[in-house]
C-alpha cells in the first residue's frame, strides 16, 4: 500500500502507485483542461505532486511543452536569479565491493587501477582545487569497509577543511558515499559536512536488484531508506538523484518526486538538491548496453519539470553533460554545476591522458574552471562560489524558510557577487577578470535592499584590498 509517511521503502516508493500514476498520466496526456489546471497550479510556485507532474511529462503537445519551459525559466529567475553555484567532485577512493553493472569501479573489474588517496595526496589534490578557485567540493568514494571505512572518510573531511593555501579554502564539503547507519550519519554531521548526496540510481526495485547483483548496495530497502537515516542522524540537507538511462524515465521521475514528497511529509523538509546524471561511457561500461537512454529533448523536459515541481530544491548538473546540453538546461532550472572536474582518484594532480584511464565516467565538458566561469559570464550568469548558508547554520528548514521568505535575492545575490569578486582577484585569467568585474558592477544595482546593497559595495571594495570571506 502506498503511504507517503511510511518508513518502509516499498510503501513510500510504491510500485503499484507508480504504475497507476503512469496509467493516469497516459489517460490524461491530451486532457487540455487538466493540463492547464496543473500548469496554473505550478504557477503558484508551491510545487506539484508526482501525479500532476507525470501528466505534464506524458503530454506531448508542443505548445504545452513551451508553456512548461517558459514557466520553469520564470521560476528559475524568481528563485535563483541568474546565479549558478560552482563545485568540483573529489574522488577519494575507487575501492568498491559492490557490483553495480553501470560503474567501472564495480568490485569485479580487475584491470582498473585501484587507488585511495592518502592524507598527503589529499593536501595535493585540494591545493590544486584551491588554486583553480574552488570553495565547494563533493567528495566521492566507493563502498569498502576495509579500505574506505567511515573513519577514513572523516579523516579526509578534517584534512580538507584544514588546508589553507594562499587565499584558498574549502568552505563546504558535500559527501557522496554509500548508504550507511544512523550512527555514521551522525559522525558525518559532527564532521560538519554540507549535503549528504546519495543517488538512488533507479527506483524500480526489480531493476535495482538486477543492476546491483552483489555487495551491500544490493539491498534496495537499505539504500532507499538511507535519507531517512541521514535525517535521523541530524543531516538535514540531503541530495537525491537517479541515473537516467537505467530504467524508464517516466518511472524514475515519478519515484524521484515521491521520494521528495516522503522526506517533506516525514521530516518537514524536502531534498536540498536533485542531481540529474545520465549514464555515460567509462572503462568497461558501454552505455548502449542500457536501452533506456533518453534524448536531449526529454532530458531538458525532465529538468524543466523538476524545476516547477520542487521549486525550492537546487538542481545539479555535472560535466557528464556537454557544453551544449548544459547551455540548454541552465535556463530551465539548473542551479549548480561542476567545472574543471576530474572523475578519477588523484585526477587533479596527474596529466589528463593518465586520468582518462581510471575515470568513473567520461567527462563531456573538459573545459577548465576559468573557461566555464568565462562562458557563464558571457551567457549572462553570475558564477557563484557561495557557501554562506551552510556556514551560517542555515540548513534544512532554516534554509527553506529563507527561500520561502523571498529574501533570497538579498542574500544569494550579494554573496554570489562577493565570492565571484574573490575568484576574479585570486584565480581568473585577464579576460575573465575584465568581463567579471563589469558584471559585478552591473549586478550590484540589482540588490533590492538598499542597506544590503551599500554593505555589499563596501565588502566588494574590501575584497579588492585583500580582505576575504564576507557573507550575508
Ligand atoms: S556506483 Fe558506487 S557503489 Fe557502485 S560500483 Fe561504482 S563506486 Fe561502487
Ligand atoms: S546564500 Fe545560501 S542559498 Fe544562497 S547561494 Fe549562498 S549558500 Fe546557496
Amino acid at each position: 500500500m502506498y503511504n507517503v509517511k511510511s518508513q518502509k521503502a516499498e510503501e513510500f516508493i510504491n510500485h503499484e502507485e507508480i504504475v497507476e500514476t503512469l496509467a493516469y498520466a497516459d489517460a490524461n496526456k491530451d486532457n487540455i483542461a487538466l493540463i492547464d489546471t496543473i500548469i496554473e497550479k505550478a504557477r503558484l510556485r508551491k510545487g506539484l505532486s508526482h501525479r500532476e507532474a507525470s501528466v505534464l511529462l506524458a503530454c506531448e503537445m508542443p505548445e504545452k511543452t513551451e508553456e512548461i519551459y517558459a514557466l520553469a525559466e520564470q521560476i528559475k529567475k524568481d528563485f535563483y536569479g541568474n546565479r549558478i553555484v560552482m563545485f568540483a567532485p573529489l574522488y577519494l577512493s575507487n575501492y568498491c565491493i559492490n557490483g553495480c553493472v553501470y560503474c567501472p569501479y564495480h568490485g569485479k573489474n580487475k584491470h582498473i587501477a585501484r587507488k585511495k588517496l592518502t592524507q598527503e595526496d589529499i593536501v595535493r589534490e585540494v591545493t590544486a582545487l584551491q588554486d583553480m578557485g574552488h570553495k565547494r567540493l563533493a567528495i566521492e568514494a566507493g563502498e569498502d569497509p576495509v579500505n574506505n571505512p567511515i573513519e577514513y572518510i572523516l579523516e579526509c573531511i578534517k584534512t580538507i577543511y584544514s588546508i589553507r593555501h594562499k587565499n584558498g579554502a574549502i568552505r563546504r564539503v558535500n559527501v557522496n558515499i554509500a548508504a550507511t547507519s544512523v550512527e555514521n550519519y551522525r559522525k558525518l554531521k559532527e564532521a560538519e559536512i554540507g549535503t549528504y548526496i546519495l543517488f538512488q540510481e533507479t527506483y524500480h526495485k526489480e531493476s535495482y536488484e538486477k543492476l546491483h547483483p552483489t555487495g551491500p548496495k544490493h539491498d534496495y530497502a537499505y539504500h532507499t531508506e538511507a535519507m531517512d537515516r541521514a535525517m535521523e542522524g541530524g543531516i538535514d540537507d540531503v541530495g537525491l538523484g537517479v541515473l537516467f538511462g537505467l530504467e524508464l524515465y517516466r518511472y524514475e521521475f515519478a519515484g524521484l518526486l515521491m521520494h521528495a514528497e516522503h522526506l517533506e511529509a516525514v521530516h518537514g523538509v524536502g531534498p536540498h538538491t536533485i542531481s540529474v546524471p545520465r549514464i555515460k561511457h567509462a572503462d568497461d561500461i558501454d552505455p548502449s548496453a542500457f536501452d533506456n537512454s533518453i534524448s536531449d529533448e526529454i532530458f531538458a523536459k525532465l529538468c524543466a519539470l523538476i524545476r516547477i515541481s520542487v521549486p525550492y530544491t537546487g538542481m545539479i548538473i555535472s560535466t557528464r553533460e556537454s557544453k551544449e546540453v548544459r547551455e540548454k538546461v541552465l535556463p530551465l532550472g539548473v542551479s549548480q554545476i561542476s567545472g574543471g572536474s576530474r572523475t578519477s582518484v588523484g585526477g587533479y594532480c596527474v596529466p589528463e591522458e593518465e586520468d582518462d584511464k581510471s575515470e568513473q565516467f567520461d567527462v563531456s565538458d573538459r573545459r577548465s574552471l576559468d573557461e566555464v566561469v568565462n562562458w557563464l559570464i558571457k551567457l549572462g550568469y553570475i558564477p557563484s562560489f557561495c557557501t554562506a548558508c551552510y556556514r551560517e547554520g542555515r540548513t534544512g528548514d532554516r534554509f527553506m524558510s529563507l527561500c520561502k521568505s523571498g529574501q533570497i535575492q538579498n542574500c544569494c545575490h550579494p554573496n554570489a557577487l562577493m565570492t565571484l569578486k574573490e575568484y576574479l582577484e585570486d584565480y581568473a585569467s585577464q579576460d575573465t577578470k575584465e568581463i567579471g568585474l563589469k558584471l559585478i558592477e552591473k549586478e550590484l544595482n540589482n540588490i533590492p535592499n538598499e542597506k544590503v546593497k551599500k554593505t555589499a559595495y563596501e565588502y566588494i571594495h574590501d575584497i579588492a584590498e585583500g580582505k576575504r570571506d564576507f557573507r550575508f
